[in-house]
Formats: structure tokens, sequence, C-alpha cells
């Protein structure tokens, strides 16, 4: 039992959470505050970044501790105030990550994701990638280096993610007087509307001062629009973690010259092109999905999603331990679910191959388990003798891919 990983009770409590909200938002006859689809590609996407996260939040780790022996400025120690410092830098910190993530091309592309969201939920707070975790490390860096000890930094780092996480609310109403210094759901809901003037605005985590002292911060007026001003039409997990890195690539091959091609990466999303996402959007996503329809089995990606929060549970719980060829099943089986789960959402044809190649890496799986990879031929022609005998094909697109009408 040695080498477990206590970040695996995050998820349990994550769930508690979201079903409390759940629970209250139907008690306050506030129905609207859950859309099935979104809060289904929102945990999807945070199943991702955890699934992922524990791959390389070790190397992030070692990062702190590699600046802070080998370049750290200041010889700080762990006192009191110190500590009260530290919370402080962090949100400093944060607040400029934050706002740069809105206002250059190259980092909203990551942070975008987290904005794709039109409902306002705890389940909005899990939408963070692993391309914001990598370039949020890189502003992290800034700490170690002035001389904060990488312990300390890494236990601030669990506080600071635990607050974020219950500022996506809409059961909570505005507390003013707590504004002042904190930011409350409703200073952080400002900052996910597409309402004119809440745009840009709000970027702190924990307090609100350093928005006060830049000239960013916007207290809740009129009850926010929230999302982005331009939506992203599409649940397609692959197309919403990269679709603006496409764009960015895009308005690149458009720019003629070294400085329009510079604006391209790190210029600001406000002169993103606005038909740029349209067109990739016909090329890519070529299957039209139909919105007045929704899925009629719902539970069947319940069920998956299910699996997968229970896997990443234990997987997490016990990862040092597990050997590699049981992490890269682990990590296949989830993405492929995950992939699968929204591609449901949108009910795409294609979804049917990739639950025979999820077949197909679970029977791989359970040979290698046996030390019997050399029979991978039987599941093989198991399932093409189902498929050509029972036209599996076309019982699926009748029976999983059922609709109804909203
Ligand atoms: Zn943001
Ligand atoms: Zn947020």
């Amino acid at each position: 039992m040695e080498n477990i990983n206590f970040l695996a009770f995050a998820m349990p409590a994550f769930f508690l959470f979201v079903w409390l909200e759940f629970k209250l938002a139907q008690r306050k006859k506030r129905p609207e505050i859950f859309n099935y689809e979104s809060s289904v590609s929102n945990i999807s996407i945070g199943i991702a970044e955890r699934l992922i996260n524990l791959f390389i939040a070790g190397s992030f780790y070692q990062l702190y501790f590699y600046i802070y022996e080998n370049y750290r400025v200041f010889e700080i120690p762990s006192t009191f105030l110190v500590w009260i410092a530290l919370i402080l830098a962090t949100d400093f910190v944060w607040y400029w990550y934050h706002r740069l993530g809105h206002e250059v091309n190259f980092f909203w592309a990551a942070h975008i994701v987290h904005h794709h969201s039109e409902e306002f939920n705890y389940t909005a707070a899990a939408r963070i990638t692993t391309f914001q975790a990598i370039i949020r490390t890189g502003f992290w860096c800034i700490l170690p280096f002035i001389g904060f000890h990488p312990m300390m930094i890494i236990t601030m780092l669990v506080v600071h993610g635990a607050y974020s996480f219950f500022t996506h609310t809409q059961v909570v109403g505005r507390i003013k007087c707590l504004e002042y210094v904190f930011v409350t759901p409703s200073v952080h809901g400002v900052h996910h509307a597409s309402d004119e003037k809440y745009l840009d605005k709000n970027y702190g985590d924990m307090f609100t001062f350093w928005d006060r002292i830049f000239g960013t911060f916007q207290e809740e007026q009129e009850k926010p629009k929230y999302g982005l001003t331009h939506p992203l039409k599409s649940y397609s997990f692959l197309w919403q973690h990269f679709h603006y890195y496409f764009e960015i690539y895009e308005l690149m091959q458009r720019s003629k010259g070294f400085k329009p091609k510079w604006k391209a990466v790190f210029g600001s999303p406000a002169e993103m092109d606005q038909d740029i996402r349209p067109m990739l959007e016909r090329k890519f996503l070529q299957d039209k999905t139909d919105r007045s329809h929704r899925l009629k089995f719902r539970n069947y990606l319940y069920v998956q999603l299910a699996i997968s929060v229970v896997v990443l549970t234990g997987f997490t719980y016990y990862f040092e331990s597990v050997n590699f060829y049981d992490k890269l099943f682990v990590l296949t089986f989830i993405m492929v679910t995950l992939i699968n789960c929204c591609a449901l959402l949108e009910q795409r044809k294609w979804i049917y191959y990739l639950e025979y190649f999820r077949l197909f890496a679970i029977s791989t799986y359970i040979l290698h388990l046996e030390n019997a990879t050399e029979y991978l031929f039987i599941p093989v022609v198991l399932m093409l003798i189902a498929e050509k005998s029972f036209s599996l094909s076309t019982k699926y697109q009748k029976l999983v891919l059922q609709l109804e009408t909203r």
C-alpha cells in the first residue's frame, strides 16, 4: 500500500459536490443551470486532464525543485508570514497567467477550452486541459525562482485549485461584502460571461484586488450570459481541444510577412478572423449534427463516464505501483471512452468503429495479462464473424444512436 496518491479522493468529492449542486438547483427551481450535453462534455474534458496529469505532474514538481535548488534568488524561510506572502504571490502570478491567457492567441488556444461551456456550474470548473497546465507551470516557475520552497508551492497550488472549483456555481447568490477582497461565484461568473461589458474582466482566482489595481474588475449587474462570444458548435472531444490551434495556423497561412505571422501567434484573440472557424468546421466536422434531436439512450453515456471515473480513481490511487502496460491500457481505454462519449453527443456514425477498437484494446490487454497474446486472432475473428452474421453496424445505429425530439 505504498505510494498511494491521495488526489484520487478529489474525484469522488467532485461528483459529490456536482450532485449537491444539482439537487440544490432542482430545489431552487432552476433546472437550466444544468445542461445534459454540456455537462457530459465538461466532465469528459476534466477526466482527460486528470488522467494525463498523472503522467506529467511529477515532472512539473521536479522542475520546481530544479529551479529552487539551482537558481533561487532569495533564501526564504517557511514562516507564517511567508505563507501569507505566498498566497498573494500565487494569486498575482495567476492573475497575469490568466490575463495573458485571454490576451495572447497562443495562450488563449489552451484557455479557450475552459470558456466553451455555456453552463456555469461545478462541471464547468472541470474544463481544464493539459495544455493549460503546461503553460501555467511555466508561470508558476517564477515562485521557486524567487525562493519559495517547492513543497510550499505545491501545497499552495492544491489550495488554489480547490478554491477556484467553488467559484463555479450559480446556486450561491451575490455576497457583496466578500467581493471587496475575495473572488466569489458571482465575480467569477462575470468572467465567464459573453456580455459586452463583462468581457475581459475578473482574472483573479482568489482575490479581487489585482483586478481592482489593474482596472479589470467588474461586479455583476445584469444576469450574465455564459460562454463564448462566438460559441463553439461542437462537442467533439478532439475539436474542443485543438480548434484554436488550427485557427492560429490558418491565420498564419493567410498572413504575409514576419510581423503579421508573429501577430497570428502572439497577437490578440480579439483580432482573430471570425470566418476562419466556420471554414475549418466545414472542413473537419463534415457530418452534420441534428441539434433538434438528442440521444435516446443517455444512460449508455452515463455508464461509460461512470466506468471511466471508477477506473481513473483506482488508477490515481495506485499510479506509482502500476506497471507500464497497465498504464498504457488505462490511458488508451479512458481516452477512447471519452472520445466515444463526446462523439455520441454528436451522433457520429464512426463511433461504431471506435467501439470495435475499444473491444480490441480490452481483448489485447486481457490476453496480455494471461500471457497469451499469440491468440489475439481469436477475438479479431470472433468480431469479424459477429459483424458479418448479425449485421451489427445496422443494429448499433438503430439501437444506440436512436434519437428523440427535444
Ligand atoms: Zn478565463
Ligand atoms: Zn472559470
